[in-house]
């Protein structure tokens, strides 16, 4: 595995590989690596004939009170992860790199930017949408993966990628969960133990509003009802952001369960902004 830090070479390294042939699979993060971030390098490794990951704290998709300086960073474990699992440049640039002083030029999806998290992280997708463009066109993927944890991060871009012909096919990752539940996510690492035991209920919630829908309850607005019941009794610490129950791919909202619905979430506990989703259908 090689370890670049250049944006210019690694994009000299991409169009000699794409010059012989060898196609690419690209796999964004953020670093503080866990069993989420390597399913996305085992898809990838799968994809390709060469993967790339790239680890970077991203400081666009950040707004002015978040958690860019304390976000959690293990730079050593993390290269040891990429390079066991096959990785063949793990790129980790700086911001300076990446943003020269007088950058201008913006990536934005908005329609799809202003719901769930976009209402409270203004900035955040816009963020997220020109540092993946930065990458696509550093790095030329076939295949570029993404958790579907962050499922509307994965709609935007799909959006982005359509909108503006990338030659890129994205693909998703099922989230990844802890045996109790809780999906993975490096801003676990900000949890209290007693933070961290009313954590699964979350996705517990999630899971009651699921199952209420296959026994034939439609009407979100009465879902909604139980998850926030069943949240103020077992998830107490916790402060809802949102709930919604929308249309996967346009995330509109919903009024009643047809066809594949997503119900969304984001909650704060304690420092940690968790986010989680899944699947229902009635
Ligand atoms: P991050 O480093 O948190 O920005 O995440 C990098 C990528 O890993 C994103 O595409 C996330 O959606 C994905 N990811 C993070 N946590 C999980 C998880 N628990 N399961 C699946 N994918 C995940």
């Amino acid at each position: 595995m090689d370890y670049l830090t250049s944006p210019l070479e690694l994009q000299r390294r991409c169009l000699a590989w794409k010059h012989q042939g060898r196609s690419i699979a690209l796999a964004p993060t953020m670093g503080y690596f866990h069993a989420g971030h390597e399913a996305l390098m085992r898809k990838g490794r799968e994809l390709a004939d060469t993967l790339i990951v790239t680890l970077f704290v991203n400081p666009t998709q950040f707004g002015p009170a978040e958690d860019l300086s304390s976000y959690p960073r293990k730079p050593e474990e993390d290269m040891a992860i990429a390079r066991s699992l096959g990785t063949d440049i793990l790129f980790a640039p700086t911001p300076e790199s990446m943003y020269r002083p007088d950058h201008t030029t913006w990536v934005e999806v908005p329609a799809l930017s202003t719901v769930l998290c976009g209402k409270s992280r203004p900035e955040h997708f816009r963020g997220v949408c020109t540092v993946v463009t930065k990458l696509f066109m550093l790095t030329l993927p076939d295949f570029a993966v993404f958790g579907e944890k962050d499922w509307q991060q994965l709609a935007i871009l799909r959006r982005m990628a359509r909108d503006l012909f990338l030659p890129t096919t994205l693909v998703g990752v099922p989230i990844v969960r802890e045996p109790d539940g809780l999906a993975l996510s490096s801003r676990n690492a900000y949890l209290t133990p007693q933070e961290r035991a009313e954590a699964p209920h979350i996705s517990k919630g999630l899971a009651l509003a699921r199952d209420m829908a296959a026994q034939g309850v439609t009407a979100t607005g009465e879902l909604a009802r139980a998850v926030r019941q069943y949240w103020a009794k077992w998830l107490p610490s916790g402060r809802e952001d949102y709930l919604e129950f929308v249309n996967p791919e346009s995330l509109e909202p919903v009024s009643r369960i047809q066809g594949n619905t997503l119900v969304a979430t984001a909650v704060y506990l304690g420092r940690a902004r968790l986010i989680d989703n899944m699947t229902l259908s009635a």
